[in-house]
Order: structure tokens, then C-alpha cells, then sequence
């Protein structure tokens, strides 16, 4: 008989995944379903509800046996794990670890998508055995987590280490949150498409326009990467303006948080990281105020996708 289950559901913009978990971190078993825009907060709890039924189902497993539920949230979740504000799906306001427990009739524990991933990889990956970690995870957006002396910052409202929103030019950008000129507005996978488009529509050539799918709506990481593989000048222009800003970043939180690791995660890390880090590692490598202090690691994410999953179990395991 199975024993010491865990679920780890990874809640995304675009698509929800979970795990079930053994308690050594093994993952039994995944599935990944994608949601159509504007899903309604119902029927992404009902699809929530599904999805770790089938996955329990496919194992052959009694939900009644599960050690517990961990939830990572696109957005901030308060210490009792009612999401507050979660711009890219509709479970602001929402108590979402009282609604699965009533299903499922387990513990059920949730935090934000990316500090989970930064448990996650402090558990089983890249920041093993660290205790001053900072996780920036570029997707379409930035999100980050830190950890200091082994706790994980959640701050007054759980909105703490919002890397990815901290300004860096009044003047710049206009950004998702409504700000002007964030970080995520100059390297998020939006701004970078953005600039990308822009380029584009001058006129300019790249080999994107034969590596795009027609119609296609958004630039993948993976066409990203192509065209890097490609030599393209375009598109390796913007993503190295995007990676020496990242790096940029990188120095400002050093000099915050003095972490002993930083790490890089996300899918545009997944796709394009052996051309961001080395980037990233020259901005850090000239940062003169550090330089008699010792190194700092900056390393690419070991779990990608399952960083989440594996963080939102070691949050309900209490690790
Ligand atoms: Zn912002």
C-alpha cells in the first residue's frame, strides 16, 4: 500500500499542473492541464478539484490518504493562505485553502507560485544545503523569491520580494501592474516580445519571421532560443539587453540581500539560460563593492517546471 502522499498543484496563468509526491520528493505521477483565458473562479476550482482527482485516480489512491495539499498561487497569498491578489486569474479574495480542504478533507497549505519554486529548489535543487537564497524566475512575467538565515520572506502582506515590480526608471515602460518602468517591464518575456515586435514592424529583418508559426500570438521562449541558435542579430540584441539588465538586478539584490546563491528559473531560463547566465555572471563578476567579499553562485533552476510542485509539498511538509 502507498503511504505518505502528498499533492503539489502548481497554479498558472495559463495552465494548472500538480504532482503527487512521496516524501523523499519522488514524483509519482504528473499531469498538466491547460485553461482558456478568462476561465471563471469557479471553474478553475472545479478544474483544480479535477485534476487532482484523476491524479489520485490514476494512481489508485484514497484522497482520504494524502498527508496534505500544497498550493502555489500566481499571486499573493496571505499567511493563512487566502490569495489577496492574483492579476492573472480570478482567484483574488478567495480563502483557496478552505474550499480544496472541503473537498479533499486534508491539510491543505498555499504561497506564491515563486517562493514555492525557491522551497522547491532549496529542497531537492540548484540552492541545496544554502540558507540565503534569491530565486528570480523569468517567465512571461518576473517573479522572486528569497530566503534569509532558512526563512522564506513573506513581509506584512505576503507581497514581499515582488523583484520583478521593483522600479527602476519612473520614466520607463508602462508595466502589467499599471507601474512605469519595473523590471519585469524591461525583462519579462512580455517586454522582451514587445521589443522584439517593435523591431519588426520597422521593418527590420530576423529569422522569427520564418521560425513564427502563422497567427501565432505569442513569442515562445523556445523561438527565442532557436533564434539564438541562429545568430540572429535582432533577437540576440534584446535578449542581451534583457540578460545584463537581469544581471544588473542580480547586483542590486546582492547588495540587499547578500545571498550566498542566487538562482535562475522560469521558462525563459529553461530555453535561453546558457545565453542569460554567462551574462548575468559578467555583471556580478564586475561588481566592484563585492569584490573582496567572496563569490556568490548564480546558477540556472535544476527542477524547471517541477520547482513549484516539489516547493508547494515542502511548504506543507513544513521543510
Ligand atoms: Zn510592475
Amino acid at each position: 500500500m502507498k503511504h505518505k502522499l502528498w499533492v503539489g498543484v502548481d497554479i498558472g496563468g495559463t495552465k494548472i499542473s500538480a504532482g503527487l509526491v512521496e516524501g523523499s520528493g519522488k514524483i509519482l505521477h504528473r499531469k498538466k492541464i491547460s485553461l482558456p483565458v478568462n476561465l471563471s473562479r469557479k471553474k478553475i476550482i472545479s478544474v483544480i478539484f479535477s485534476l487532482i482527482q484523476e491524479l489520485l485516480e490514476d494512481e489508485g489512491v484514497k484522497a482520504r490518504l494524502l498527508k496534505g495539499i500544497g498550493l502555489g498561487v500566481p499571486g499573493i497569498v496571505d499567511q493563512r493562505g487566502v490569495v489577496i491578489n492574483a492579476p492573472n486569474i480570478s482567484l483574488s479574495g478567495i480563502d483557496i485553502c478552505k474550499v480544496i480542504k472541503r473537498r479533499f478533507r486534508v491539510p491543505v497549505v498555499a504561497g506564491n507560485d515563486v517562493n514555492l519554486g525557491v522551497l522547491g529548489e532549496r529542497w531537492l535543487g540548484a540552492a541545496q544545503g544554502y540558507k540565503d537564497i534569491v530565486g528570480i524566475f523569468m517567465g512571461t512575467g518576473l517573479g522572486a523569491g528569497v530566503i534569509v538565515d532558512d526563512k522564506l520572506l513573506l513581509g506584512n502582506h505576503g507581497a514581499a520580494a515582488e523583484i520583478g515590480h521593483m522600479l527602476i526608471n519612473s520614466k520607463g515602460p508602462k508595466c502589467s501592474c499599471g507601474n512605469y518602468g519595473c523590471l519585469e517591464a524591461y525583462v519579462g518575456r512580455w517586454a522582451i516580445e514587445r521589443d522584439i515586435r517593435k523591431e519588426l514592424r520597422k521593418g527590420r529583418r530576423s529569422v522569427l519571421r520564418t521560425l513564427l508559426p502563422p497567427g501565432s500570438k505569442i513569442i515562445k521562449s523556445k523561438i527565442l532560443a532557436k533564434a539564438i541558435s541562429r545568430n540572429d542579430p535582432l533577437i540576440t540584441e534584446v535578449m542581451k539587453r534583457a540578460a545584463l539588465t537581469v544581471g544588473d538586478a542580480c547586483v542590486s539584490l546582492r547588495h540587499i540581500f547578500d545571498p550566498q546563491i542566487i538562482v535562475l528559473g522560469g521558462g525563459v531560463i529553461g530555453a535561453c539560460g546558457d545565453f542569460i547566465l554567462p551574462l548575468v555572471q559578467e555583471r556580478l563578476a564586475k561588481d566592484k563593492f563585492f569584490s573582496k567579499l567572496g563569490k556568490c553562485d548564480v546558477v540556472v533552476s535544476q527542477l524547471e517546471d517541477n520547482a513549484t510542485i516539489l516547493g508547494a509539498v515542502a511548504l506543507t511538509c513544513g521543510i
